[in-house]
């Protein structure tokens, strides 16, 4: 009898998951019969989940607490600027908490934004991750897990049954 696969590095995983904040709110899970698939060790997911995940095997079901640290970080207080009312359109509507795509003024870069405070003339922008801060709290389990190809190995990611991308 072959020794049952373990979760490790070069394995490809399929998750089914339930993400849930503090408040017990689901934001985000994995429909139903369709896993997400990572290769793991290869920083596919956030790396607190992955080291919680790492010797788990098929069938297995595990609740995880990540801490923002090992999530999508702490909120870092440089990540806000305030910038004024005039960048917008006129006629855009502005509300605390709306998302947008600012672009450097320079390289054009698009990033991603939400509107933290709105003042007079001014407006503060929170280029914080959305989850930054938050405590994520995971149900898991685990209904497959399979060695890695060479190909994904190469690519440092797992392909689906699509085949390459
Ligand atoms: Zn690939």
């Amino acid at each position: 009898m072959s020794e049952q696969l373990k979760i490790k590095d070069g394995v490809v995983v399929s998750l089914d998951y339930t993400l849930r904040l503090d408040d017990g709110e689901v934001i985000d899970a994995s429909e139903e019969n369709k896993p997400l698939e990572y290769l793991h060790g290869y920083g596919q997911i956030i790396p607190g989940l992955e080291k919680a995940l790492s010797g788990l095997t098929v069938g297995d079901s595990k609740k995880v607490v990540v801490p923002a640290a090992e999530a999508y970080g702490e909120v870092d207080m440089d990540a806000f600027e305030i910038v004024p009312r005039s960048m917008f359109p006129d006629d855009m509507e502005l509300e605390e908490g709306l998302s947008l795509t600012v672009r450097d003024a320079e390289t054009n870069e698009p990033f991603d934004a939400s509107i933290a405070e709105i003042r007079e003339n001014e407006v503060m922008l929170d280029f914080n991750h959305p989850l930054a801060g938050e405590t994520l709290h995971f149900e898991v389990n685990i209904p497959t897990l399979r060695a890695a190809t060479e190909e994904e190995l190469a690519h440092g990611h797992a392909h689906g049954p699509g085949g390459h991308h």
